[in-house]
């Protein structure tokens, strides 16, 4: 059986939900198919201190409960479809979710996030949260006094060694190679800052810790040797995946590392198909920016469904 509506938002996260709120408040009937992890990657979270209009510091779980429940409220229907394909060159379009449910929506906003690429150690899981993060603008602040590592070798990583210096007495950046995918204009600021050392040709191999990070265990993949580099954070700056794997057969274009091509007012290639969020985001991954694009593309969904109905 196929289910009509005049929007269909694909995630649950910050930009799915801001979007449904946009577009719910202009008269849209909109539903919300929020996958496996409704609330997306802030409930993986406990603490945030950067999300505007919170005094002290806020749960991920409790800022997307208020999120679900202002949408509810205002009229958002939820399901917990994971949605395996859209189809259609123009409006309206056929959306296939696991299990065989269809939908037929005049609209669609694609906010499906993306995960963080971790370094696969075995005690990573235990680590998260307690000193081991992927995300130094959001999580660095707690580590202010205190010594901490970043592993990577591109821009994210150098920028994050940076801005980590600010506050913290020493920066160790572990990297992989002697050269780096960053901007040599970033990489000259990383070599004259003299609280940040360089730790190259190295990998981590085991994280140190009771019930915190107290230290990384790297090894040089020329010599072979291991060392333990004592840090109370380890910032893993290694790139993320954006969940677009469901769009590779459509005509959503991608780009090369996976982002949905979004222009500034999240239309996509596709006209009345529109994106919003970490999916389409390289630089950010922040949830106050991708609410702020959840709330573009609602208003630009509106736009759409209100000359095509
Ligand atoms: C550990 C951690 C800490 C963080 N801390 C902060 C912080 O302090 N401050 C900050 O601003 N940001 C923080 N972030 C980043 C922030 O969580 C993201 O920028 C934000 O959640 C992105 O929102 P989004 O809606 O684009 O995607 P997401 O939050 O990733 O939500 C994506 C949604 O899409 C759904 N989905 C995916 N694929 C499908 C599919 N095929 N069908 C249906 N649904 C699908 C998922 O289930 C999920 O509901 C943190 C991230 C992590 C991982």
């Amino acid at each position: 059986m196929m289910t009509q509506t005049d929007l269909l938002i694909i995630g649950a996260g910050p930009a799915g939900c801001s979007a449904a709120i946009y577009a719910v408040r202009a008269g849209i009937k909109t539903v919300i198919a929020g996958g496996s992890v409704p609330g997306g990657q802030l409930l993986q979270t406990s603490e945030i201190e950067n999300y505007a209009g919170f005094v002290n510091p806020v749960g991920g779980y409790e800022i997307m409960d208020a999120m679900h429940k202002q949408c509810k409220r205002l009229g958002v229907e939820f399901t917990p479809d994971e949605v395996e394909k859209i189809e259609g060159e123009h409006t309206p379009f056929t959306v296939t979710c696991k299990g065989g449910k269809i939908y037929q929506a005049t609209s669609v906003i694609i906010a499906t996030g993306a995960k963080a690429r971790w370094l696969g150690l075995a005690e990573e899981e235990k680590f998260k949260g307690h000193g081991l993060s992927a995300c130094a603008t959001c999580d660095g602040f707690f580590m202010r006094g205190k010594e901490v590592c970043v592993v990577g070798g591109g821009n994210t990583a150098f920028e994050d060694a940076l801005f980590l210096s600010q506050f913290c007495p020493k920066v160790s950046i572990i990297h992989r190679r002697e050269g780096f995918r960053a901007d040599q204009v970033t990489v000259d600021q990383v070599k004259k800052n003299p609280k940040i050392q360089l730790v190259l040709n190295s990998v981590p191999e085991k994280i140190i810790g009771t019930d915190k990070v107290e230290g990384v265990q790297v090894k040089n993949v020329k010599t072979g040797e291991s060392t333990v580099i004592p840090c109370a954070g380890l910032f893993v700056a290694i790139g993320a995946v954006p969940q677009t794997d469901f769009l590779k057969n459509s005509l959503v274009a991608l780009a090369d590392n996976g982002l949905v091509l979004a222009d500034e007012r999240t239309h996509t290639t596709i006209e009345g198909i529109f994106a919003a969020g970490d999916c389409t985001d390289k630089y950010y991954r922040q949830a106050i920016i991708a609410a702020g694009s959840g709330a573009k593309a609602g208003i630009e969904a509106a736009a759409f469904i209100n000359k095509n109905r």
